[in-house]
C-alpha cells in the first residue's frame, strides 16, 4: 500500500506560500518557485521534515544520518516544473512497522515530496469544445509518502490498516489526514496467489483513493476481477487501475508497457540534510501516546466501540482521561463524548465536561438540558453552574411539587395504574411517560420513586 499524506504545515514544502483552503480561488496562492519559474531556489520546509520524522517514528522506523532529495521528471501540465521534487534513494526513514490488531505490517519507508497542481476539465460533448484549467494552488504543498510491504491480506485489513494510520497520523500531529479533503490518498497494490504458494501474482496499482468506504470495495471488486480473470484461462496485465464511484468497478487507466522512467537524480538546488541526532531524540521523546496504546488501555474500562473512537482522536482521548482524572466515572463521560462531543468536533474544556456531568448524574438537570448547556458551555466558555443558574434550568426536584404531579397522573391513569398494582411492572412507563409530557423538567428518577411509593 502507498499512501500519501498532507504534512500538517502552514506553507509550502520548498517556498512561502500558505497552504490554501479548498475553496480558494485557483491560482491564488502561488509564487516563483511552486510556479516552477527559472532562476529560483527551492527551501525546505523545516516544520514539513519534522511532521515526516515524526510519523516515521512512530512508525518504528529507522532514522538515516543522511537524506536527500531528487527530482523525478516527468511531464503533465498540472507539474510546472517538469519534474517532481522527492526522494529516492536516501529516503527520511526505512524499515518500520504498525501493528494492526495482531498483525504487524512492516512499512518499507516514509518519505517527503511535494504535491502537484490540479486540472480542471469543462467543456461540452456536443460541440467537440473542451477545454482544461491549471489551478496550481495545491503545487509544492508538502506530502508524505508512506510505502508498506506486501503484508496486507485483506480489503479488511487494508481499511483497518489505513485507518490506524490516519489516527497515528493526526495524534503526533503530522497530518489532519482528513480523506475527504484529500489530505490522504491510497494507492492500494492488489495481486493473487494460488493458496499455498508463496509467490506473488502480477499486481495492478488502484490510484487516488479517497475514502476508506471507496478503498474496502474497491479492493474487493479487484480481487474478484482478478479471480475470475485467471480462472477463465486468461492473465493480469500489470497497469494502473481508476475505481469509478458511480459504476462501483475499477478501470484501466495506464499500461505498465508506458513504464514512465523517470530519470531520478539528486536535486542540485537542495543539499543533502544531515538529520541532527540530538534532534531526533528529542522528537522522538516528544512522541506522545500512540493510538493503539490509548486503546488497549481504554479498552479496559469502557465497551470496545467507544474506546476505539475515543482513542482515535488525541483531542477526545486527552479530554476523556483528564475528565475522568476528576473523579467522573468513565462510562458516564465516554457517554458524553462519543454521543455529544465526537459528532459537533467542538472540545469542552475537561473542568466543565466534569461538571456537566456531574450536574446530569446528580439529576440537578436533565440529559436534554446537559445537551444544550454543553453547547452554549462550549461556545461561551462559561461553566455548566453559571448556565443553568442563568437559565433556571433546574430540574424539578422538590418532593411536594413532585408529590402533587405524581398523584395526577395516578389520578388520570386509572387502567395502567390497575395494571401496575396487578403486577405488570412495565405498565411504570406509560405512567412516566404522561409524568414526563406534563413536566418534561421534573427529576426523573425522584419522580419514579415517588410514583412507585405513592402506588404501593
Ligand atoms: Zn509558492
Ligand atoms: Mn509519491
Amino acid at each position: 500500500m502507498e499512501i500519501h499524506v498532507q504534512a500538517r504545515t502552514r506553507s509550502k514544502m520548498f517556498c512561502g506560500c500558505a497552504i490554501a483552503e479548498l475553496n480558494a480561488p485557483p491560482n491564488t496562492h502561488v509564487c516563483e518557485v511552486c510556479l516552477g519559474l527559472p532562476g529560483v531556489l527551492p527551501v525546505p520546509n523545516k516544520a514539513a521534515v519534522e511532521a515526516c520524522l515524526k510519523t516515521a517514528l512512530a512508525l518504528n522506523c529507522e532514522i538515516p544520518r543522511h537524506t536527500k532529495f531528487d527530482r523525478k521528471n516527468y511531464m503533465y501540465p498540472d507539474l510546472p516544473k517538469g519534474y517532481q521534487i522527492s526522494q529516492y534513494d536516501l529516503p527520511m526513514s526505512r524499515d518500520g512497522f504498525l501493528e494492526i490488531g495482531d498483525r504487524r505490517v512492516r512499512i518499507r519507508r516514509v518519505h517527503l515530496e511535494e504535491d502537484t497542481g490540479k486540472l480542471i476539465h469543462a467543456g461540452d460533448k456536443l460541440h467537440k469544445a473542451w477545454e482544461s484549467y491549471v489551478d496550481l494552488n495545491r503545487a509544492g504543498v508538502p506530502l508524505m509518502e508512506i510505502v508498506s510491504e506486501p503484508d496486507l491480506r485483506s480489503a479488511d485489513e487494508a481499511r483497518d490498516y489505513a485507518m490506524e494510520l490516519q489516527a497515528l497520523l493526526r495524534t503526533v500531529g503530522a497530518s489532519n489526514a482528513d480523506m475527504e479533503k484529500g489530505q490522504m490518498r491510497a494507492e492500494p497494490n492488489i495481486s493473487i496467489r494460488r493458496a499455498g504458494s508463496e509467490e506473488l501474482g502480477v499486481k495492478t496499482e488502484l490510484k487516488n483513493i479517497n475514502s476508506f468506504r471507496a478503498l474496502h470495495r474497491a479492493i474487493t471488486f479487484e480481487v474478484e476481477r482478478q479471480r475470475q480473470a485467471l480462472e477463465s484461462g486468461g492473465k493480469v496485465v500489470q497497469e494502473t487501475r481508476g475505481w469509478s464511484e458511480s459504476e462501483q468497478r475499477t478501470f484501466p487507466q495506464r499500461s505498465k508497457e508506458f513504464a514512465e522512467d523517470y530519470r531520478y537524480f539528486p536535486e542540485p538546488d537542495i543539499p543533502p540534510l544531515e538529520l541532527d541526532r540530538a534532534w531526533i531524540e528529542q522528537l522522538r521523546a516528544s512522541l506522545p501516546e500512540l493510538p493503539s496504546v490509548t486503546r488497549e488501555a481504554l479498552k479496559k474500562e469502557l465497551p470496545a466501540a467507544d474506546a476505539v473512537l475515543i482513542a482515535g482522536s488525541r483531542d477526545l482521548a486527552d479530554l476523556y482521561q483528564r475528565t475522568v482524572a476528576r473523579g467522573v466515572p468513565p462510562a458516564a463521560t465516554a457517554n458524553w463524548i462519543v454521543n455529544e462531543v465526537a459528532p459537533t468536533g467542538k472540545i469542552p474544556s475537561p473542568e466543565n465536561l466534569a461538571e456537566l456531568v456531574r450536574l446530569v448524574l446528580d439529576g440537578a438537570i436533565t440529559r436534554e438540558q446537559g445537551r444544550s448547556v454543553l453547547m452554549e458551555s462550549v461556545e461561551t466558555g462559561r461553566t455548566p453552574a453559571e448556565i443553568v443558574a442563568e437559565h433556571g434550568y433546574a430540574q424539578m426536584s422538590d418532593e411536594s411539587e413532585l408529590r402533587v404531579l405524581a398523584q395526577a397522573v395516578i389520578d388520570a391513569n386509572p387502567k395502567a395504574t390497575a395494571d401496575f398494582r396487578a403486577g405488570r411492572k412495565q405498565a411504570m412507563q406509560a405512567l412516566m411517560a404522561d409524568l414526563r409530557k406534563r413536566a418534561p423538567h421534573a427529576n426523573a428518577k425522584a419522580a419514579s420513586e415517588l410514583l412507585m411509593k405513592l402506588l404501593a
